[in-house]
């Protein structure tokens, strides 16, 4: 087992190691490797992009080219693998709310509809739903394509077919401060009353979710679907922000200087409850190679007998116990924060895919210990007292795995602060400024940032879009 686990260290270079890959090869491929529509690189620009020696920047060069005119940047990784495993998608769309019919923007983005109505939620009988998305992929770059195809329309079917509730919902709101009116004012759906609109969407989310998941799995058995990927979402409707995550790219709120994280990363550590606990119930899927026990240092054959510092799953805190023959098997979950492995192999413990990722020459999978559900943060656009620099910035790891939250900042004031406010160009440059700060400069034989610490050698991605339509 131990060198097993020691020829993976030796192999990995990425997060992941899995045996999958080979196992895909002789199946179709579906999506052609690309980037995000958006961008509408074509074959030559294509092929720059993905050129890992000199990890060009690019970026939605064209003003309007995103919804509420949103900047994005991206950039491929030092060589870790041969594509950007990273993947970005926007759209904008208009269901009516008397028909239920559902209209899609077009690339370029309406100017002609009063963006007050838009960041309230409404344009007439239309309601307006904005979407970003982010995928960081890894082991592969499909299960990121396909969910960046695809997971919208999960979430506009399902919310199409709530329409007549939502409209009920909207009809019942309080004009004057667009509250819900309390239940008794409007029982028109029964039990439906006592649900709330915020529910409905994190409903909505939360299912289209668990949905693209299931559809990986499923289409996996016709297609190749390599590797897995974080994803995290955030969509714009009724005048609210809903930030669905499932992974570790992340979604900070920068509102006069002050940052709010509308996501946690969800790495093995910091899901180590609800992992430990899977392991506790259902033994079987440690194959008596893993235990669901923490410790302080590493167990060794010298230490049976005596008294050793462990952690049970559910514990905050440590205890003592006299060491065993099981304390010998490898931990389920190793090391901490964003360096934490489940099984020793990944280091994110949500997202899609990885439904063949297994241990190798085992048949012991990880995705048990997986899961796609996102946990959704909701931050109020109407309350929130807005102005143009405020932003929701969005990055996969690469860019938070270099910069502090308070470094992105910074950064955002500084770039903002040297446009205009009717300048389109503003929030482009941020996302192009904070993904060149992660990625630093060539310099010898690495690339490092200003200060000189090593830069990135991650995929970087990044939205920076403003909060004040
Ligand atoms: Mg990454």
């Amino acid at each position: 087992m131990l060198r097993r686990l020691k020829s993976h260290l030796d192999t990995a270079v990425d997060k992941v190691w899995s045996t999958e890959v080979k196992d895909e090869s002789e199946k179709p491929i579906r999506y052609e490797y690309s980037r995000p529509e958006f961008l509408r690189l074509n074959a030559e620009k294509l092929k720059v992009s993905q050129d890992f020696m000199t990890r060009p920047i690019v970026t939605s060069n064209e003003p309007m080219v995103l919804p509420f005119n949103a900047g994005y940047a991206e950039c491929i990784n030092g060589g870790k693998s041969n594509m950007n495993e990273d993947q970005a998608t926007a759209k904008q769309y208009f269901l009516d709310l008397d028909t239920h019919e559902l209209t899609e923007s077009s690339e370029d983005f309406p100017t002609t509809i009063q963006m007050t109505d838009v960041a309230a939620g409404r344009i007439s009988n239309k309601l307006t739903l904005t979407y970003f998305g982010m995928f960081d992929g890894h082991a592969g770059p499909d299960a990121a394509l396909w969910s960046s195809k695809l997971l919208h329309k999960h979430i506009v079917d399902r919310l199409k077919s709530k329409t007549e509730v939502l409209k009920a919902k909207i009809l019942s709101m309080d004009p004057e401060n667009h509250k819900e009116k309390n239940s008794h004012d409007s029982e028109k759906f029964g039990p439906l009353d006592v649900v709330s609109l915020d529910s409905l969407i994190v409903g909505a989310l939360e299912e289209s979710f668990i949905a693209m998941d299931d559809q990986i799995k499923r289409e996996k058995t016709t297609y190749s679907i390599r590797g897995g990927c974080a994803v995290i979402v955030a969509i714009f409707i009724f005048g609210k922000l809903f930030v669905a995550n499932a992974g570790d790219c992340r979604a900070v709120v920068y509102n006069k200087g002050r940052a709010v994280r509308l996501s946690r990363d969800m790495t093995p550590y910091s899901e180590r409850n609800r992992i430990l606990a899977l392991g506790m119930a259902k033994p079987d899927l440690l194959h008596e190679e893993f235990t669901c026990y923490e410790y302080l240092k590493r167990i060794t054959r010298s230490d049976i007998g005596k008294p050793i510092l462990y952690r049970g799953p559910t514990m905050a805190g440590w205890g003592y116990k006299i060491a065993d023959q099981d304390d010998l098997k490898v931990p389920l979950i190793t090391c901490t924060g964003n360096k934490s492995r489940l099984m020793q192999t990944i280091g994110v413990a949500r997202g899609f895919g990885d439904h063949d990722l297994r241990l190798y020459d085992s048949n012991i999978y990880m995705k048990p210990f997986l899961s796609a559900v996102p946990e959704v943060c909701v931050y109020d656009l109407k309350t929130a007292d807005l102005d143009d620099n405020d932003v929701l910035v969005i990055g996969s790891d690469g860019l938070w795995d270099l910069l502090k939250v308070e470094e992105v900042r910074k950064s955002v004031s500084d770039v903002l602060h040297l446009y205009n406010v009717n300048n389109q160009k503003r929030y482009l440059s941020v996302a192009e400024e904070l993904v060149t700060l992660a990625r630093g400069t060539f310099s010898g034989n690495n690339w490092k940032k200003k200060n000189g610490e090593p830069g990135s050698f991650d995929d970087i991605t990044v939205f920076v879009t403003p909060l004040k339509h």
